[in-house]
C-alpha cells in the first residue's frame, strides 16, 4: 500500500507516521525550500514534479494508491498540482487542511484577501508594522519609503525589502510572553498575517489581542474543491479507511 504526501507542515508529519504504523509504505514530498526542514518518519523526496503533468509521471512510476494533500494552506500550485494530476490518474486524493483561525473577542482584525491589499493598508494606516508572513511575499511592502517593518522569518530573505527594516530570523514556536516583547520592544502598531490557522503560530493573535494591536489577516486563497476532505491527521486515517 502505498502513499505520497505532500507536505511541509507539522500535520503531513504527523500523517506520515501514522500511515507508517499502519504498514503503508509512505513517501513524503518537500519543495525544498527550508535548508534543514524538520524530516517525517518514512521516505522522503525533494523538489518540484514539474507541475501537474510532472506529478502524473511520478504517481504512475512509483505505483501511489493515495494522495494526501497536506501542504500549507496558502501554498496554492501543488493543491492544484494534485487536484489535477489525481483526477487524470482516478488515483484518490484527501486534502488536509487545518481549520482558519477566526477572531474571538477583543481581537481587531482587518481582513484583506491578497498581499497586495495587505501592503496598501499598513503603508497608508501604520508605522512599525510586524510581518509574519513568510520570506516570499515580502516584496508589495518593499515600496513604502516611510514606515518600519520587522520581519521575521526561518530562512533569510531573497526578494527586495523596504528601506527601513529590522530582520528577525528565528523558527517557532514562540509563546505569548516572547511575542508581546517583540511588539513592545519594537513598538509594533499593526500585525500582518496570513491566516495559517493551528496551535504553532497563534501565540501571536494572542499577544496582539492583549496589546490591542491590530491584525492585519490574510484571508486564505480558494483551493480546488475535492471529493475527500480532512482537519486533521485522525481524520485522513478514517478516510483512508473507509476507501
Ligand atoms: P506552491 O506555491 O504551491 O508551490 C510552488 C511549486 O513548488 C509547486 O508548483 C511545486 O513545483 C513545488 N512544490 C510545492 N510544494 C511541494 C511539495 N510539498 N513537494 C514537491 N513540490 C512542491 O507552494 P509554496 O507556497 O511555495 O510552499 C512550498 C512548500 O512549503 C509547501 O510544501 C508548503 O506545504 C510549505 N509551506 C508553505 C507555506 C506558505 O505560506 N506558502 C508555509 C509553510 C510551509 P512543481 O510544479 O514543479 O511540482
Amino acid at each position: 500500500m502505498r502513499a505520497l504526501i505532500l507536505g511541509g507542515t507539522g500535520e503531513a508529519r504527523e500523517v506520515a507516521k501514522l500511515l507508517v504504523d499502519d504498514g503503508w509504505h509512505v513517501t513524503s514530498s518537500l519543495a525544498g525550500r527550508v535548508d534543514n526542514p524538520k524530516l517525517p518518519v518514512g521516505e522522503v523526496r525533494i523538489g518540484g514534479f514539474g507541475g501537474p503533468a510532472g506529478l502524473v509521471q511520478w504517481l504512475i512510476a512509483n505505483g501511489v494508491e493515495v494522495v494526501i494533500d497536506a501542504t500549507h494552506p496558502f501554498a496554492e500550485r501543488i493543491s492544484v498540482s494534485a487536484s489535477e494530476a489525481t483526477r487524470a490518474t482516478g488515483i484518490p486524493l484527501i486534502a488536509l487542511h487545518r481549520p482558519a483561525w477566526t477572531p474571538v473577542a477583543r481581537d481587531r482584525w482587518l481582513p484583506v484577501h491578497s498581499m497586495q491589499e495587505a501592503a496598501e493598508l499598513v503603508a497608508r494606516d501604520f508605522h512599525h508594522i510586524f510581518l509574519t508572513i513568510g520570506r516570499q511575499q515580502l516584496e508589495p511592502f518593499s515600496h513604502d519609503p516611510h514606515n518600519l517593518y520587522v520581519i521575521r522569518t526561518v530562512e533569510p530573505p531573497q526578494v527586495p525589502l523596504p528601506a527601513r527594516h529590522r530582520l528577525i530570523q528565528s523558527r517557532g514556536p514562540f509563546t505569548v510572553e516572547d511575542e508581546k516583547k517583540l511588539m513592545r520592544d519594537n513598538q509594533i502598531d499593526c500585525v500582518v498575517t496570513k491566516n495559517s490557522g493551528g496551535q504553532m503560530t497563534q501565540a501571536k493573535l494572542d499577544a496582539a489581542r492583549e496589546l490591542g494591536i491590530p491584525v492585519v489577516m490574510v484571508e486564505r486563497p480558494k483551493l480546488p474543491a475535492v471529493s475527500h476532505e480532512a482537519h486533521t491527521a485522525a481524520e485522513v486515517m478514517e478516510i483512508i479507511r473507509a476507501l
